[in-house]
């Protein structure tokens, strides 16, 4: 009998559970078991809508219990603390060691055995980056559901007063020089823009995008290069102009340095330092690793071997640092594998990227403004299925089996910034990329396929993500023929 043990239930873990259950048999004789400390499971994509109040809470979360019970995933409601690879002075066999949030265990601890271990604990949302950042200080987020509904209330006040005639300025963007998934302000500042105008009160906000990307439309993938009725156009461009459509403001290559009550403070990449005064500001905030630590058989800590500095664990990716032009599409994982422990495997945004794929930029004094490496929904669904195949053969077959892989190299994505939910009312910008890493040897000039690279406006593309919110849910709750969506 073997047991897996799978760290997070968000996009890529609960994929992970779901699809490894049903390659080793509902009931088999081999074990699933899920460590989170979340009792619901979230749609985050979804959450960008509930932000701005066009959808109830209930709407992008579900309790995961039942789903597990229903498909005999084991489930821990804890959070993961350490790894302890090599087992320790009781058992060679790997552990966990987990302290429990389930409300019916409070202050419990315990050590978790596994024969395979899934890392997939997605990103620890580090306001405390930037001072002044997030819910516990002066901006809102849509990073969680609850953050969500508090950014929902807090655009809320904003409008009454803008329908008092008090002219408010709104800022959405990226609370830190590091900071990835720029499509995700993106969509909040397109829904904000489609909701100050639906109420009526457009002509007296402004709106700005704030954000680390040196160019609008770079998105943490260096931008992309979109062939469009025979023309060749850029998302720069694309960017620009709907931004210029609704008029919003953008302010690029900025890091925030702090924030105070009502006011921004950030730095530039030419250097120069400036304060914005705001009424409402979202700004997502940077991401690290989960802090866990990782111990050996004697119980000497290793964690630098197992997680690199940024918490993020390393897998079979090459670390070893080069120059932007000396990058390659093969440095980028397709495992997912530990290097260190080969029953060890990181998935979605919990496994170190290589290398950012936008182009490094500092200012002059050396701070460090550019996008980090985005790892969306599909590729982490992606990713988390192709680890399930890989250990599903191998408790099947023996470690010798082939791992299966999923570079992010060879993978498209897609983003749809969609406002509106209704039917009719909505309007969407999709962009889809293949693939999500550049990779200029296979494809010379813009290091992506021009077929499959592509922008597009209009309602079709909100068509598109309403299905997709109905179809992931679906999905997720592990309903019938789930198996049959796609990540
Ligand atoms: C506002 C917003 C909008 C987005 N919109 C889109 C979109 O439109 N399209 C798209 O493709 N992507 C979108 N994304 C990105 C998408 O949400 C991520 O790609 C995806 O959630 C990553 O999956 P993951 O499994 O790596 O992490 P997550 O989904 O974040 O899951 C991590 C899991 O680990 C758990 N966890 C945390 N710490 C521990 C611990 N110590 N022990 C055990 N478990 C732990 C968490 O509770 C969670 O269950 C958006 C992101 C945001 C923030």
């Amino acid at each position: 009998m073997a047991r897996v043990v799978i760290l997070g239930a968000g996009v890529s873990g609960h994929t992970a559970a779901l699809r490894l259950r049903r390659m080793l048999g509902r009931r088999g004789d081999h074990e699933v078991v899920v460590v989170t400390p979340n009792a619901n499971w979230n749609w985050i994509p979804s959450n960008i809508w509930v932000g701005v109040g066009q959808m109830p809470r209930e709407k992008v979360v579900f309790p995961l219990a039942p789903v597990y019970e229903k498909t005999g995933v084991e489930f821990h409601q804890a959070r993961a603390m350490a790894i302890r690879p090599e087992g320790d002075g009781e058992s060679d066999q790997g552990a966990v060691d987990v302290e429990y949030t389930d409300p019916g265990r409070p202050g419990e601890t315990a050590r978790l055995r596994y024969d395979y271990l899934i890392n997939a604990t997605g990103p620890k949302l580090n306001f405390g980056a930037t001072p002044g950042l997030g819910p516990d200080g002066h901006t809102v987020s849509v990073c969680t559901a609850d953050h969500a509904i508090a950014a929902a209330e807090d655009l809320r006040a904003t409008i009454e007063r803008l329908k008092a005639g008090e002219p408010q300025t709104l800022v959405i963007g990226v609370g830190h020089g590091m900071c990835t998934c720029e499509g995700a302000a993106f969509e909040y500042a397109f829904n904000v823009e489609h909701q100050l105008r639906e109420a009526g009160v457009r002509d007296l906000a402004e709106v700005v995008y704030l954000t680390n990307e040196r160019e609008l439309g770079d998105f943490g993938v260096g931008g992309m290069t979109f062939e469009q009725q025979g023309f060749v156009t850029t998302s720069a461009l694309w960017t620009a102009s709907i931004f210029r459509e609704r008029g919003v403001n953008a302010i690029l290559g900025a890091h925030v340095q702090r924030v105070e009550e009502g006011v921004i403070h950030y730095e530039q990449l030419d250097g120069t330092t400036h304060e914005l005064a705001f009424d409402f500001a979202m700004l997502l905030p940077p991401f690290r690793g989960q802090e866990i630590t990782a111990y050996d058989r004697a119980g000497e800590e290793i964690t630098d071997r197992v997680f690199a500095p940024s918490g993020f664990m390393k897998v079979d990716a090459d670390y070893t640092p080069k120059d932007y032009e000396a990058w390659r599409a093969e440095d980028w994982p397709t495992t997912y594998e530990s290097p260190a422990y080969a029953n060890v495997f990181a998935v979605g945004i919990a496994f170190a990227p290589p290398h950012a794929i936008s182009r490094p930029a500092k200012s002059p004094s050396g701070t460090v403004i550019a996008p980090a490496p985005p790892r969306t929904g599909m590729p982490s669904g992606i990713m988390g299925r192709t680890v399930a195949a890989t250990i599903a053969d191998r408790i099947k077959s023996g470690d010798s089996a082939t791992a299966h892989t999923a570079s992010m190299a060879r993978m498209g994505a897609g983003c749809i910034a969609s406002a509106g939910t209704g039917m009719l009312s909505g309007s969407a910008a999709g962009m889809t990329m293949y693939p999500v890493v550049p990779d200029y040897q296979r494809f010379p000039g813009s290091g992506r396929d021009l077929r499959h690279t592509k922008g597009e406006l209009g309602l079709a593309g909100h068509w598109t993500k309403v299905l997709l919110h109905h179809l992931f849910i679906y999905k997720a709750k592990a309903r019938a023929m789930w198996w049959l969506i796609p990540e």
